[in-house]
Protein backbone atom coordinates (compact mmCIF):
# COMPACT_ATOMS: atom_id res chain seq x y z
CA UNK A 1 0.00 0.00 0.00
CA UNK A 2 2.66 2.26 1.05
CA UNK A 3 4.17 2.19 -2.01
CA UNK A 4 1.71 2.10 -4.30
CA UNK A 5 1.23 5.80 -2.99
CA UNK A 6 4.46 6.64 -3.14
CA UNK A 7 4.27 5.47 -7.03
CA UNK A 8 1.80 7.64 -7.13
CA UNK A 9 3.25 10.87 -5.59
CA UNK A 10 5.91 9.76 -7.90
CA UNK A 11 4.51 9.34 -11.55
CA UNK A 12 2.13 12.01 -11.20
CA UNK A 13 3.77 14.60 -9.09
CA UNK A 14 4.31 16.79 -12.98
CA UNK A 15 0.61 16.58 -13.07
CA UNK A 16 0.75 18.55 -9.73
CA UNK A 17 -2.66 20.40 -9.72
CA UNK A 18 -5.11 21.70 -6.69
CA UNK A 19 -6.41 18.86 -4.81
CA UNK A 20 -9.70 19.34 -3.33
CA UNK A 21 -11.10 17.05 -0.69
CA UNK A 22 -10.64 15.77 2.96
CA UNK A 23 -9.67 13.05 4.93
CA UNK A 24 -12.42 12.41 6.91
CA UNK A 25 -12.18 11.61 10.57
CA UNK A 26 -14.61 9.11 12.04
CA UNK A 27 -17.63 8.57 14.74
CA UNK A 28 -16.93 5.09 15.82
CA UNK A 29 -13.69 5.54 17.62
CA UNK A 30 -13.26 5.65 21.00
CA UNK A 31 -13.59 8.70 23.08
CA UNK A 32 -10.50 10.28 24.50
CA UNK A 33 -10.13 10.10 28.08
CA UNK A 34 -11.96 13.12 29.68
CA UNK A 35 -12.62 14.98 26.44
CA UNK A 36 -16.06 15.47 24.32
CA UNK A 37 -14.08 14.21 21.40
CA UNK A 38 -13.17 10.60 19.68
CA UNK A 39 -9.75 9.84 17.96
CA UNK A 40 -9.55 11.43 14.87
CA UNK A 41 -13.28 12.92 15.48
CA UNK A 42 -14.97 14.07 11.90
CA UNK A 43 -16.74 16.81 14.38
CA UNK A 44 -13.63 18.00 16.20
CA UNK A 45 -13.66 21.93 14.82
CA UNK A 46 -10.25 22.63 12.64
CA UNK A 47 -7.90 25.13 14.30
CA UNK A 48 -7.50 28.74 13.18
CA UNK A 49 -5.98 29.67 10.02
CA UNK A 50 -2.42 31.61 11.16
CA UNK A 51 0.14 33.12 8.90
CA UNK A 52 3.29 32.32 10.08
CA UNK A 53 6.64 35.18 9.48
CA UNK A 54 8.65 34.26 6.52
CA UNK A 55 11.20 31.82 6.92
CA UNK A 56 14.43 32.58 8.75
CA UNK A 57 16.80 30.21 8.72
CA UNK A 58 17.92 28.62 12.73
CA UNK A 59 21.64 27.57 12.55
CA UNK A 60 22.77 24.97 15.66
CA UNK A 61 23.65 27.10 19.06
CA UNK A 62 26.84 25.67 19.58
CA UNK A 63 25.71 22.97 22.18
CA UNK A 64 23.43 21.23 19.76
CA UNK A 65 23.73 17.82 18.18
CA UNK A 66 23.51 18.07 14.39
CA UNK A 67 21.46 15.09 12.99
CA UNK A 68 21.40 16.28 9.57
CA UNK A 69 23.26 18.91 7.77
CA UNK A 70 22.48 18.66 4.14
CA UNK A 71 24.92 16.15 3.48
CA UNK A 72 25.66 12.95 5.75
CA UNK A 73 22.56 10.81 6.78
CA UNK A 74 24.98 8.89 8.89
CA UNK A 75 23.33 10.01 12.17
CA UNK A 76 20.44 8.35 11.31
CA UNK A 77 19.70 4.59 10.91
CA UNK A 78 17.87 3.00 7.39
CA UNK A 79 19.00 5.96 5.80
CA UNK A 80 20.41 4.22 3.41
CA UNK A 81 16.52 3.92 1.81
CA UNK A 82 16.48 8.15 2.00
CA UNK A 83 18.16 10.08 -0.99
CA UNK A 84 19.99 12.98 0.20
CA UNK A 85 19.22 15.25 -2.63
CA UNK A 86 20.24 19.33 -2.97
CA UNK A 87 20.83 19.71 0.49
CA UNK A 88 17.18 17.71 1.91
CA UNK A 89 17.26 14.11 2.67
CA UNK A 90 13.96 12.65 1.13
CA UNK A 91 11.14 10.21 3.28
CA UNK A 92 11.23 7.30 0.92
CA UNK A 93 11.66 3.55 2.29
CA UNK A 94 10.97 2.76 5.37
CA UNK A 95 11.05 4.94 8.85
CA UNK A 96 14.49 6.18 10.01
CA UNK A 97 16.21 6.28 13.94
CA UNK A 98 18.87 8.68 15.15
CA UNK A 99 21.74 5.97 16.47
CA UNK A 100 21.57 8.24 19.47
CA UNK A 101 19.34 8.16 21.78
CA UNK A 102 17.54 11.55 23.56
CA UNK A 103 15.30 11.97 26.23
CA UNK A 104 14.07 15.38 27.48
CA UNK A 105 15.60 17.45 24.22
CA UNK A 106 15.11 20.64 22.02
CA UNK A 107 14.71 19.41 18.95
CA UNK A 108 14.49 21.75 15.41
CA UNK A 109 13.45 19.96 12.49
CA UNK A 110 13.03 21.44 8.75
CA UNK A 111 10.52 19.86 6.30
CA UNK A 112 8.49 20.38 3.09
CA UNK A 113 5.60 18.93 1.82
CA UNK A 114 5.51 17.99 -2.32
CA UNK A 115 2.82 19.63 -4.27
CA UNK A 116 -0.53 17.74 -4.55
CA UNK A 117 -0.56 15.29 -6.91
CA UNK A 118 -3.32 15.23 -9.50
CA UNK A 119 -5.80 12.40 -8.54
CA UNK A 120 -3.98 11.41 -5.38
CA UNK A 121 -5.54 10.59 -2.43
CA UNK A 122 -5.88 12.99 0.34
CA UNK A 123 -3.65 10.66 2.57
CA UNK A 124 -0.91 11.58 0.47
CA UNK A 125 -0.58 15.14 1.23
CA UNK A 126 2.22 15.79 2.84
CA UNK A 127 2.25 12.87 4.95
CA UNK A 128 5.00 12.30 7.49
CA UNK A 129 5.68 12.70 11.39
CA UNK A 130 8.21 13.39 13.66
CA UNK A 131 8.41 10.63 16.52
CA UNK A 132 9.60 11.38 19.82
CA UNK A 133 11.29 9.07 21.77
CA UNK A 134 9.88 6.45 19.07
CA UNK A 135 6.81 6.25 20.03
CA UNK A 136 4.81 9.70 20.11
CA UNK A 137 4.57 11.48 16.77
CA UNK A 138 4.20 14.76 15.84
CA UNK A 139 2.42 14.73 12.76
CA UNK A 140 3.47 16.07 9.48
CA UNK A 141 0.82 16.62 6.69
CA UNK A 142 -0.07 19.63 4.05
CA UNK A 143 -3.28 21.37 5.25
CA UNK A 144 -1.82 24.74 3.93
CA UNK A 145 -4.77 26.77 4.77
CA UNK A 146 -7.51 24.37 5.35
CA UNK A 147 -8.57 21.51 6.48
CA UNK A 148 -7.54 18.85 4.88
CA UNK A 149 -7.45 15.95 7.61
CA UNK A 150 -9.44 15.62 10.71
CA UNK A 151 -8.53 17.93 13.66
CA UNK A 152 -5.76 15.67 15.58
CA UNK A 153 -4.32 14.63 12.14
CA UNK A 154 -2.69 18.02 11.16
CA UNK A 155 0.58 19.37 10.93
CA UNK A 156 1.34 19.79 14.63
CA UNK A 157 -0.98 17.58 16.27
CA UNK A 158 -0.02 15.05 18.64
CA UNK A 159 -1.11 12.67 16.24
CA UNK A 160 -4.41 11.05 17.21
CA UNK A 161 -4.56 13.13 20.68
CA UNK A 162 -4.42 16.76 20.77
CA UNK A 163 -4.92 18.96 17.06
CA UNK A 164 -2.25 22.35 16.84
CA UNK A 165 -3.19 25.44 18.33
CA UNK A 166 -3.98 27.07 15.41
CA UNK A 167 -2.83 25.99 11.31
CA UNK A 168 0.51 27.83 11.07
CA UNK A 169 1.47 26.02 7.84
CA UNK A 170 3.43 27.12 4.74
CA UNK A 171 2.52 26.23 1.03
CA UNK A 172 3.69 22.90 -0.33
CA UNK A 173 7.36 23.61 -1.93
CA UNK A 174 8.28 26.12 1.23
CA UNK A 175 10.17 25.48 4.18
CA UNK A 176 8.64 24.43 7.18
CA UNK A 177 10.17 24.38 10.90
CA UNK A 178 9.23 22.40 13.76
CA UNK A 179 10.79 23.43 17.24
CA UNK A 180 9.86 21.11 20.20
CA UNK A 181 10.51 21.21 23.66
CA UNK A 182 10.09 17.54 25.01
CA UNK A 183 9.55 16.47 28.68
CA UNK A 184 9.79 13.01 28.37
CA UNK A 185 7.71 10.93 30.77
CA UNK A 186 8.76 8.84 34.00
CA UNK A 187 8.14 5.79 34.62
CA UNK A 188 8.51 4.60 38.07
CA UNK A 189 6.79 1.33 39.75
CA UNK A 190 3.45 2.43 39.69
CA UNK A 191 3.72 6.08 39.40
CA UNK A 192 4.12 7.35 35.63
CA UNK A 193 4.37 11.33 35.29
CA UNK A 194 3.27 12.14 31.74
CA UNK A 195 5.42 13.12 28.75
CA UNK A 196 4.63 17.05 27.84
CA UNK A 197 5.32 18.72 25.00
CA UNK A 198 5.78 22.21 23.65
CA UNK A 199 5.54 22.52 19.72
CA UNK A 200 6.45 25.48 17.24
CA UNK A 201 5.26 25.38 13.58
CA UNK A 202 6.79 27.64 11.99
CA UNK A 203 7.48 29.69 15.29
CA UNK A 204 4.14 29.68 16.14
CA UNK A 205 2.83 27.76 19.00
CA UNK A 206 0.64 24.60 18.49
CA UNK A 207 1.38 22.66 21.49
CA UNK A 208 1.67 24.56 24.59
CA UNK A 209 3.23 22.06 27.52
CA UNK A 210 0.91 19.19 26.24
CA UNK A 211 0.05 16.21 28.06
CA UNK A 212 1.15 13.21 26.07
CA UNK A 213 -1.95 10.67 27.13
CA UNK A 214 0.14 7.48 25.44
CA UNK A 215 1.97 5.99 22.68
CA UNK A 216 0.77 7.20 19.04
CA UNK A 217 -2.00 5.16 18.00
CA UNK A 218 -4.34 4.78 14.88
CA UNK A 219 -8.07 4.75 15.44
CA UNK A 220 -7.15 3.99 18.53
CA UNK A 221 -6.40 5.21 22.01
CA UNK A 222 -3.17 6.33 23.11
CA UNK A 223 -1.72 3.48 25.22
CA UNK A 224 0.27 4.10 28.10
CA UNK A 225 3.07 1.56 28.72
CA UNK A 226 6.22 1.68 29.94
CA UNK A 227 8.80 2.11 27.17
CA UNK A 228 12.50 3.12 27.15
CA UNK A 229 13.81 6.39 27.94
CA UNK A 230 15.77 7.86 26.29
CA UNK A 231 15.62 6.25 22.62
CA UNK A 232 15.75 7.31 19.23
CA UNK A 233 13.63 9.92 17.65
CA UNK A 234 12.12 9.04 14.13
CA UNK A 235 11.22 9.99 10.99
CA UNK A 236 8.47 8.62 9.56
CA UNK A 237 8.43 7.22 5.95
CA UNK A 238 4.39 7.34 4.47
CA UNK A 239 4.30 6.95 1.15
CA UNK A 240 5.17 10.76 0.11
CA UNK A 241 9.07 12.36 -0.93
CA UNK A 242 8.32 14.75 2.19
CA UNK A 243 12.03 16.09 2.70
CA UNK A 244 14.11 17.10 5.74
CA UNK A 245 17.23 19.56 6.58
CA UNK A 246 18.79 21.40 9.24
CA UNK A 247 17.52 18.98 11.86
CA UNK A 248 19.73 19.02 15.10
CA UNK A 249 18.64 18.24 19.04
CA UNK A 250 19.58 19.64 22.11
CA UNK A 251 19.66 17.20 25.39
CA UNK A 252 18.17 18.85 28.35
CA UNK A 253 18.40 18.25 31.79
CA UNK A 254 15.01 18.95 33.95
CA UNK A 255 15.76 21.41 36.58
CA UNK A 256 13.19 19.30 38.45
CA UNK A 257 14.79 15.70 37.74
CA UNK A 258 18.04 16.81 38.99
CA UNK A 259 16.41 17.82 42.45
CA UNK A 260 18.03 15.00 45.12
CA UNK A 261 14.98 12.56 45.89
CA UNK A 262 13.47 13.54 48.98
CA UNK A 263 13.29 11.57 51.91
MG1 LIG B 1 2.28 10.93 9.91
Amino acid sequence: MQRIMFAGCLFLASFAAAYGGKLEGYADTPFLPGQPWRVHDKLRPAPPVVTPAPYVRAEPPSDAVVLFDGQSAAAWQGAEAWPVRDGALIAEKGDIRTRQSFGDMQLHVEWLVPQPTAGGHVAERGNSGVFLLDQYEIQIFDNYGEDTIYADGMAGAVYGQSPPLVNASRPPEQWQTFDIALTAPVFTGTNRAPGRVTVLHNGVVVQNNTVLLGTTQHRALPVVTPHPVPAPIRLQAHGCPVRFRNIWVRPLTSAEKALPAKN
